[in-house]
């Protein structure tokens, strides 16, 4: 039924309309029907819901998204993609914006939002802070990304994949690893495995600029106590200050801290 996955679809569509795969926009196109069924059971739609699409690309996923009762808005980089989507999906509950994604506020969809992608890799951590940094309302966000970024947003303290991202993910959002895709599910291969992850963003998250400080500053020297790593962006007596206050040793280092002590710390810092 579904024809926008099939490999020999997408060459004929290219070739018919002169596209090339454009590595700078991360365009690797999803081939893996079982991967897309998993992705659409992730999402969970109910109908009804507003539903945003990363990343549309040549519509394997919108057209699955498109099969439900939902308002789907789209936003997608590639002119050339933009205009045939447009032409595509002509039907009134889809709302195509042809923009870089990250110039985009977030606040101009309605709300409560379901965000999905597929998303080039090379700024995958930046489109997720653009969206969990502002205040609109996500009720869940299912995202494809590189494998080694999901193992960073789903890190434990004391992995070596923990550090600034996965505290700062984990403050604003539940981010649980879903399932990997093989690097044979895309077309063009791409270089690296992905791996689906869904976050839930709490509504009452935020972070300030000097909670932003804190968590870069006590992972910027990881082998060092956090009394040290601290000390090297604020005055040693606060530093000292803050994390009695908020009852953690001097001694430890930041990767031994859980998200929830982080949020202690900034909370408590004076
Ligand atoms: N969703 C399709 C799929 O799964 O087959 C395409 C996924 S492909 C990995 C990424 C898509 O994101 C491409 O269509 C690319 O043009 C688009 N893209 C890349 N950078 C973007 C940006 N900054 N804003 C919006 N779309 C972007």
């Amino acid at each position: 039924m579904y024809k926008r996955s099939r490999p020999g679809w997408i060459v004929q569509k290219m070739k018919k309309e002169g596209l090339v795969f454009r590595k700078r926009f991360g365009q690797n196109y999803l081939i893996d029907d079982n991967a897309l069924e998993r992705i659409m059971e992730a999402i969970d739609l109910k109908g009804g819901e507003k539903v945003l699409e990363i990343g549309p690309g040549l519509g394997a996923l919108t057209e699955r998204l498109l099969n439900n009762d939902i308002e789907l808005y789209a936003v997608e980089i590639d002119r050339d993609l933009g205009r045939i989507l447009e032409r595509d999906f002509n039907q009134e509950n889809f709302h195509l914006i042809v923009e870089d994604v990250l110039k985009v506020d977030p606040l101009s969809f309605p709300q409560p939002l379901v965000i999905i992608g597929n998303l080039p890799y090379y700024i995958t951590s930046a489109i997720i802070m653009h969206f969990l940094e502002s205040s609109l309302d996500i009720s869940s966000m299912v995202i494809m990304m590189q494998k080694e970024v999901a193992q960073r947003l789903t890190a434990s303290p004391g992995s070596k994949d923990y550090g600034v991202l996965t505290v700062i993910t984990q403050i604003y959002a539940e981010v649980e690893k879903l399932f990997d895709v093989g690097r044979n599910c895309f077309m063009p291969t791409p270089k690296v495995e992905s791996t689906v992850v869904k976050l839930w963003p709490g509504k009452s998250a935020s972070l300030n600029e000097k909670g932003l400080n804190i968590i870069k500053a006590a992972f910027s020297q990881r082998r060092k106590t956090l009394n040290n790593s601290l000390s090297s962006a604020f005055e040693k007596e606060e530093v000292i200050e803050a994390l009695k206050k908020a009852d953690i040793d001097p001694a430890r280092r930041a990767e031994s801290l859980s998200t929830d002590e982080f949020k202690t710390l900034i909370r408590l810092w004076p």
